[in-house]
């Protein structure tokens, strides 16, 4: 594994710990062209494109401190900022335009942008809670959210002009039912947003809402129908040139085709889909291509999206249907084992066999009927440091890793 193929623009993290994307203090440039700037952090990038009357702004990074930095660099290569396009409404995305608001630009987004918005705040100690995990970062639901509406919006496309530069608008459903990306002819570049984040594409995240998998394929087959010489993306590794654009958009594609295809086909033969995540793999040539590395998101991830976009809850077991609570059952199917000690064995000897997550779905049935049981929790610990090592995909590494340290806070707290 390659520092470039680490989650995004991150560093090979250290063993038993996160990968931390969060924590940039400063910006990185880059200069593709002579009218395009590109503004990096570890987790998100934005894009500028200079006009002869002025800047047109696609992202703005995370929060206004960060966003600084950029609009001083706009400053110094271009501006004012005329227009700014949101490509979706992740806040790696909308969190610096305020620090634009006193050049009084066009904001525009896709119009379901706005009830995007509008989940942020019902879900406040939720989206607070999972952001904790999938980042390790710690809870705060207060942590203040000054997002900038649009000032305009549209539906399926929208067309400008500004200092002899055509920017063409197009939405797309797939990371976000709100995605947008940018085709500027004059200059052959196209710029995504995250439908391209540097790896494997985020079509599952086991924290989020359905991602959007065949909506996805057919949007960069739209953006390859382009033929653009230029393509920026908007997570991790920013630019791609010449036929690097082609050969990224044509395996991007085909691996989003295989995995919806699979998914499909093991829906249509009712196929569990615990079953299927273990099953649906990469066709062979696609395995291990440079710009399809479990980063980010993974295959597994991206069956229990798809899987449940086209499926409900109820996977045709009656006692599924209206099931008891997990704690219930679980002390029901403890009290018929009838011994800590024999669950713990079972756990451990699995474990030694290579089997580490079913032994922690074994050392469930314990753990979730005695969480203090202290011998549990180290062997808890143990496996989820065994899955967690090797593990360089973002949203896996940092689940184990936030388990973990729930473990280690437990055990620490009975030295004291
Ligand atoms: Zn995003």
């Amino acid at each position: 594994m390659t520092e470039e193929s680490v989650a995004l623009d991150a560093k090979i993290p250290e063993k038993n710990k996160a990968i931390q994307v969060l924590d940039a203090q400063n910006v990185k440039f880059e200069h593709p062209h002579p009218e395009v700037y590109v503004a990096k952090i570890p987790i998100a990038n934005a894009s500028w494109i200079n006009t002869t009357e002025g800047t047109v702004l696609i992202d703005t990074l995370t929060g206004p401190v960060i966003a600084e930095q950029m609009k001083k660099k706009i400053q110094e290569t271009g501006g004012p900022v005329k227009t700014i396009i949101y490509t979706h409404h992740h806040g790696d995305h909308v969190g610096g335009a305020s620090v634009f608001l006193d050049q009084q630009p066009e904001i525009i987004a896709q119009r379901f942008l706005l009830e995007d918005f509008e989940k942020y705040k019902i879900l406040r100690e939720h989206r607070a809670r999972i952001a904790s995990v999938q980042f390790n970062i710690p809870y705060n639901p207060d942590r203040p959210r000054n997002y900038v509406s649009p000032t305009k919006t549209f539906c399926d496309t929208l067309t400008f002009s500004l200092g002899g530069k055509t920017f063409e608008l197009y939405h797309a459903r797939a990371e976000t039912d709100d995605a947008v990306w940018v085709f500027v002819p004059e200059i052959k570049t196209v710029f995504v947003g995250d439908l391209i984040i540097a790896g494997f594409p985020n079509i599952g995240n086991p924290f989020k809402p359905t991602r959007f998998a065949l909506p996805w394929a057919r949007a960069l087959e739209a953006v390859r129908a382009k033929e653009a010489e230029m393509l920026i993306a908007h997570g991790g590794r920013a630019v791609y040139q010449g036929a690097e654009v082609r050969e990224l958009l044509d395996v991007t594609i085909e691996a989003i085709y295989s995995i919806h295809d699979q998914v499909v086909d093991g829906l249509n033969k009712d196929i569990p889909v615990e079953e299927m995540i273990h099953r649906i793999k990469l066709p062979d040539h696609l395995q291990n291509n440079k710009y399809l590395q479990f980063v980010y998101s993974r295959p597994e991830f991206a069956v229990y999206n798809i899987y449940r976009w086209y499926h409900g809850y109820y996977d045709h077991n009656p006692a599924h249907l209206l099931p008891r609570p997990d704690r219930e059952v679980n002390a029901e199917i403890f009290n018929i084992i009838g011994s800590a000690q024999t669950i713990l064995d079972r756990s451990k000897a699995l474990f030694i066999q290579g089997k580490a997550q079913l032994a922690l779905q074994v050392l469930d049935i314990l753990f979730k009927y005695d969480p203090e049981h202290v011998e549990a929790r180290k062997l808890h610990l143990l496996i989820l440091e065994t899955l967690c090592d090797q593990d360089y995909c973002l949203m896996s590494r940092n689940s184990w890793v936030y388990a973990m340290e729930k473990d280690k806070k437990f055990l620490e707290s009975l030295s004291i």
